[in-house]
């Protein structure tokens, strides 16, 4: 294997692909025929046990919040060995993270976080600024006695509909002669807050559910700001290098899973007498998918490494990572499309979820030519980053 794993973490993921393939897929078996029906609540409530029971849970979940959390290398290893599933329930195998409130304490930390890691409240991510009609100033927010009142329009807010809160990233502004602080700041803010409005919902590409969200002078208490007034920007950033490397380790495990998939079909008969695998195009395509794969591992797990020694100096490798994996990943999926053709197009087959779900990689924790733009800043003007 390219990866050449330590041993305690090869068995942690041969047991999460044995939580796949006796306990998860049996579950997949059970879910509707309609690829747009919802899934049943009790099959998710029943991936959550069998993911305690074997032990995952609450691996992505940090030691001081209850959980076993395993570092960076191993979440690596099982993100990517449950994408190689490539199964719709595998989103409910991990406990919920801290996320952003990682370091939330006192009024904040037991009305959020707490909730949170129980699985009793969940947030959604405000951060992208409307484009077309509502562009304008970005999200801000006057101070009013000792709350904030916020203005401004999100325009992608995953899962923002059923949230119980959003954390949204937002510019305090300065008041004159006043000494309260002014900064982008991250803020809680309630989802049944007045002023708060759901403009639209919508669904993308992937499956994923979104809202466009209004805030019309929406009233905050000062203690619903994470960390302090100034430090937004780290704050809301300050988790997306996990994101990412989630991201990459996702999409690399489907781009496996694609690969499997192509080495079963064009070994199968063919209606022209010969298997598929038996001519030469044909193999050199397969060959790509391969190596495609090969080189997004290797990159992967090399990041990891990076990410394990030092998470700070790693910050431009894992946007490379991130990049790099994602577009192999984008590659192979349609490569296999194309060999397998017409049939991966239905609705319902696993080659045409792949194609949707490996199509949104490229934005979620950044788009790829911003991050190129950053990493090319990274070295040129900050003297960072390896090859
Ligand atoms: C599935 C999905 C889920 C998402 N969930 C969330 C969420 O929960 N919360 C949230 O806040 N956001 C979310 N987003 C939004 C996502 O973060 C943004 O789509 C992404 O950051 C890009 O921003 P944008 O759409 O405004 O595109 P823009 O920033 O307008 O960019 C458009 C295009 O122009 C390119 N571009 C932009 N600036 C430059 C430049 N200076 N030089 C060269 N090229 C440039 C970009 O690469 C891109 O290709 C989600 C997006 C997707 C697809």
């Amino acid at each position: 294997m390219p990866e050449s794993l330590p041993t305690a973490i090869e068995v942690l993921r041969d047991r999460m692909v044995t939580l796949v393939n006796d306990e998860l897929c049996p579950l997949e078996d059970q879910l509707p025929e309609d690829p747009r029906a919802p899934i049943p609540p009790e099959l998710i409530q029943q991936v959550r046990e069998r993911s305690r029971e074997a032990g995952m849970w609450s691996l992505t979940q940090p030691v001081e919040f209850g959980g076993t959390a395993a570092g960076p290398l191993a979440q690596t290893a099982l993100r990517e060995a449950l994408a190689a599933g490539h199964l719709r329930l595998a989103r409910y195998v991990f406990g919920p993270g801290p996320g952003m409130l990682a370091s939330a304490e006192g009024q904040l930390k037991e009305h959020y976080l707490d909730p949170v890691l129980r699985g009793e409240k969940r947030g959604s991510f405000a951060f992208t600024e409307a484009s077309g009609e509502k562009a304008g100033k970005p999200t801000w927010a006057t101070w009013d006695g000792d709350d904030l009142l916020v203005t401004g329009h999100k325009s992608y807010v995953t899962g923002g509909a059923t949230a119980d809160y959003y954390a949204a990233l937002v510019n305090v502004e300065a008041a004159e002669g006043s000494s309260q602080p002014a900064g982008p700041a991250m803020l809680i803010i309630d989802r049944e807050t007045d002023g708060v409005t759901i403009d639209r919902e919508f669904h993308s590409l992937e499956g994923g559910s979104h809202v466009e969200l209004s805030f019309d002078g929406a009233r905050v208490p000062a203690w619903h700001v994470i960390g302090t007034v100034g430090e937004g920007m780290p704050r809301a950033l300050g988790n997306i290098g996990h994101e990412r490397l989630a991201v990459a380790a996702q999409t690399t495990g489907l781009g496996v899973w694609a690969v499997d998939f192509i080495d079963q079909h064009i070994q199968q008969p063919h209606r022209s007498g010969q298997r598929l695998a038996d001519r030469e195009g044909i193999r050199l395509r397969y060959a790509d998918i391969r190596i495609a794969a090969y080189a997004a591992r290797s990159v992967l797990y090399r990041t990891a490494r990076l990410v394990e020694e030092d998470e700070e100096a790693a910050i431009n490798e894992v946007m490379a990572a991130k990049v790099f994996c994602t577009e192999q990943a984008g590659f192979i999926v349609d490569q296999a499309v194309q060999l397998a053709s017409g049939g991966a197009l239905v609705e319902g087959h696993p080659l045409e979820r792949a194609y949707r779900e490996v199509r949104s990689a490229r934005f979620t924790g950044g788009a790829s030519d911003i991050l190129r733009l950053n990493i090319a800043r990274g070295r040129i003007e900050f003297d960072a980053g390896q090859v």
